[in-house]
């Protein structure tokens, strides 16, 4: 069996939580799925057009987080984090089920996911996996945030920046290449936010299931919470995990060189956007042993090894 065919996973996965921004109870389930359905979310407290398929034009908001709601107003929000997980793990299919408008936000990272999907373990298809190549370099700017998608030969590679005025802690830069490098600092990052905002955000109906064991809070330069940075670049990873689980909406793994200084969810699914809206942008190639980049034979054998 080919190391470059599809994956999904071995057995079911449950996850039980609260959403960050609904602050509601929810329980998802992650179900395999057979070869080329892709990574489908279910929203089983509904009865009818429940199923909302991942895609960068049904983004609803990128605002806070990432929501998608299918052509019938039904809705899935905070992705991001799962859908980190999933890209960087190879998981090719899959079917998400949650009985609620949010995913559960765990402990503000990808760890947990990754940890059970990885216990659980692999099952490797017959059918080859697809990948969506970068032919064009296309740049996307609100005013100083910005986000470049670049052509590159063998992986895909996220150099990130953050600047911040008055938290001179945030102000981080880092790049991974997502299928050379260990993923785990960025999968163990969490997300993070300002002292100052967290009213704020409650009086705008967000982060109602925020507190301290799912979200780093800062004041001015102080952490508040009990347990301090994970790794020392965790707020420029965490906005690289949140990059590569938007990125994922496009519908297959990436090849290329993507930078973006001071960008989120909205500048990345905006970049998205204009590069998959014209075909010349980028090509989808089915991976047979002669065009693999060769970063996916070490990334996916180091995987159905595990
Ligand atoms: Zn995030």
């Amino acid at each position: 069996m080919s190391v470059l065919n599809q994956k999904t996973i071995k057995k079911s996965l449950e996850f039980k939580g609260i959403g960050l921004h609904s602050g509601k109870e929810v329980a998802m389930t992650l179900f395999p799925a057979p070869p080329n359905a892709g990574i489908i979310f279910k929203r089983s407290d509904l009865k009818n057009n429940n199923l909302i398929f991942p895609s960068v034009f049904n983004v609803s908001s990128a605002s806070y987080c990432t929501k998608l709601t299918n052509e019938s107003g039904v809705s899935v929000s905070t992705v991001e984090h799962l859908m980190a997980a999933l890209c960087g793990l190879g998981i090719d299919n899959l079917l998400i089920d949650l009985n609620s408008e949010e995913l559960p936000i765990m402990d503000g990272s990808a760890k947990n996911f990754v940890e059970l999907i990885e216990k659980v373990g692999f099952k490797i298809s017959d059918q080859p996996i697809r990948i969506i190549k970068i032919d064009k370099k296309i740049t996307y700017k609100d005013n100083e945030k910005f986000i470049i998608f670049e052509p590159n030969k063998i992986t895909l590679e996220i150099d990130f920046e953050i600047k911040y005025r008055q938290n001179s802690i945030l102000n981080q830069r880092n790049k991974k290449n997502i299928y050379m490098d260990d993923l785990k600092d960025m999968f163990y990052s969490r997300t993070f936010c300002l002292f100052e905002d967290v009213e704020k955000l409650k009086k705008l109906g967000l982060a109602q299931g925020g507190s301290l064991d799912n979200a780093i809070v800062l004041k001015g330069n102080e952490i508040l919470n009990t347990e301090k940075l994970r790794n020392a670049n965790e707020f420029v990873n965490h906005k690289i995990l949140d990059c590569l689980g938007d990125i994922y909406l496009a519908g297959h793994r990436m090849v290329g060189k993507i930078t973006s200084s001071q960008g989120g969810h909205n500048v990345t699914n905006q970049g998205l956007r204009e590069l998959l809206s014209n075909n010349e942008n980028f090509s989808i190639i089915e991976l047979k042993e002669k065009n693999i980049p060769h970063s996916f034979l070490v990334r996916n054998s180091l995987k159905s090894s595990a």
